[in-house]
């Protein structure tokens, strides 16, 4: 198997390029869960499922704060 030295935790693996939306990717280099340097090259597989599952979760953790603040909103309201 042709392995390399993954660019993000620089376990020998085999590196796939990865189809991150830009928006998803701009997402993880804020949080901190991408290092820019990282952008746009071949990433192994466990990093690419670090990396969903850290979208899929700040998702979720955005989601409950748009609730949160809905609900607080209407509290206000009535
Ligand atoms: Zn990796």
């Amino acid at each position: 198997m042709n392995t390399k030295s993954c660019p993000r935790c620089e376990h020998q693996a085999v590196l796939r390029p990865r189809n991150f939306s830009d928006q998803a990717v701009a997402s993880l280099v804020s949080w901190g869960d991408m290092d820019k340097k990282v952008v746009g090259k071949p990433i192994c597989d466990d990093c690419h499922e670090e990396l969903r599952d850290a979208l899929i979760e700040h998702q979720r953790v955005a989601a409950e704060q748009e609730i949160d603040r809905t609900r607080s909103k209407n509290r206000r309201a009535s």
